[in-house]
């Protein structure tokens, strides 16, 4: 495919906190959008939106927003999803293609699929980059380079629709890979649902200890604590929303991290040093393949915020 720049005339961004915001800044930063059109549900975050300069036209209505748009990208928790397909599904003009963000990819298919007009095709994709902020303010440009964007079209998606969105991802910085939906969520079941799920127990556990205790927690919380504190700290809605639509991925890895962690609760009862010294061998080994991957890049802002 030749790539034309820009490579949507008109994209339309349903949802402008984190995501949406920083797709908006790196759009606009590498050309890649004629014009960004951007609705939200509250007039305070348009407010913020606008004054940020994020797009270049501003609308609490979502079907107003798409109207004419090449490319609409859906960037809401995804318990809104349906309830957003419905009230643009009407709007979309005949060829436009219709994306989103969501980290859960069956069910954002579900939620999406059976609402959009026939000519329009689905792309849905997946950024796997963020941080524990939400809102347009916590944006910015240059959080997608070196970062994975997963795509999950069905096999009969329009071949071109595909290639425009990959090349937006591209444009943006991500190394971008296409797969099946339920692939996606088993993958991303284990590297990031469950790991949030443990940070969000850790940290719970912890807040439910006896108050002399808690205090020390906080005070010696650099002692690992912490990291699971900012992970414990990522928006509850979104989260709440992986976990209820990525229901049987999470509970199958659940099953299975349950049974490892009772293993090694059984080798610390018995003293099996060796046990405990070979899963450690284990792991430390896989942590030096993720920085040969490149993998290790801290989902950070740049200005050194924890
Ligand atoms: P966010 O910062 O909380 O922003 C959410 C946006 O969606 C806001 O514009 C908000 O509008 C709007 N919204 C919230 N609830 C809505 C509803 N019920 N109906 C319509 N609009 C609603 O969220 P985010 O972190 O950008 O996440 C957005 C999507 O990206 C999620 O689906 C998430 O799974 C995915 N994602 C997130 C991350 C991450 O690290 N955060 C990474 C990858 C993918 P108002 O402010 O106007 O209410």
């Amino acid at each position: 495919m030749t790539t034309v720049f820009p490579l949507f005339n008109r994209v339309a961004l349903i949802g402008i906190g984190l995501i949406g915001s920083s797709l908006a800044l790196a759009m606009k930063k590498h050309g890649l959008a004629g014009h960004i059109a951007v609705s939200t549900r509250r007039q305070e975050t348009l407010d913020t939106a606008q004054g940020l300069n994020l797009g270049d036209s501003y609308s609490l209505v979502a079907a107003d927003a798409v109207e004419d748009a090449d490319l609409v990208v859906i960037c809401t928790p995804m318990g809104a999803y349906e309830t957003v397909a419905k009230s643009i599904a009407a709007a979309l003009k005949p060829g436009a293609v219709v994306s989103d963000v969501g980290s859960v990819k069956t069910s954002a298919i579900r939620d999406l699929a059976p609402h959009l007009p026939a000519g329009v095709h689905l792309v849905p994709g997946h950024p796997v980059a963020g941080t524990e902020h939400s809102g347009p303010e916590a944006g910015y440009a240059e959080l997608f380079p070196g970062h994975w964007t997963i795509l999950t079209p069905s096999e009969n998606t329009d071949e071109q629709a595909v290639a425009k969105v990959k090349a937006l991802w591209e444009g943006c910085g991500s190394i971008v890979e296409v797969m099946s939906p339920g692939h996606h969520d088993r993958v991303l079941g284990i590297t990031s649902h469950l790991p949030h799920l443990i940070a969000y127990t850790i940290v719970d556990t912890a807040d439910q200890l006896e108050d002399d205790t808690k205090q020390e927690v906080i005070k010696f919380s650099a002692s690992g604590f912490r990291d699971f504190t900012r992970i414990a700290a990522s928006d509850p809605v979104m989260w709440r929303d992986v976990f209820l639509n990525n229901r049987d991925a999470v509970l199958e890895i659940l099953g299975r991290f349950t049974e490892d962690l009772t293993a090694m609760q059984r080798a610390i009862r018995k003293g099996d040093a060796a046990m405990l010294i070979e899963t450690f061998e284990r792991t430390r080994a896989i942590r030096r393949s993720i920085i040969d991957a490149k993998q290790h890049i801290p989902d950070v802002k740049p200005d050194g915020e924890d």
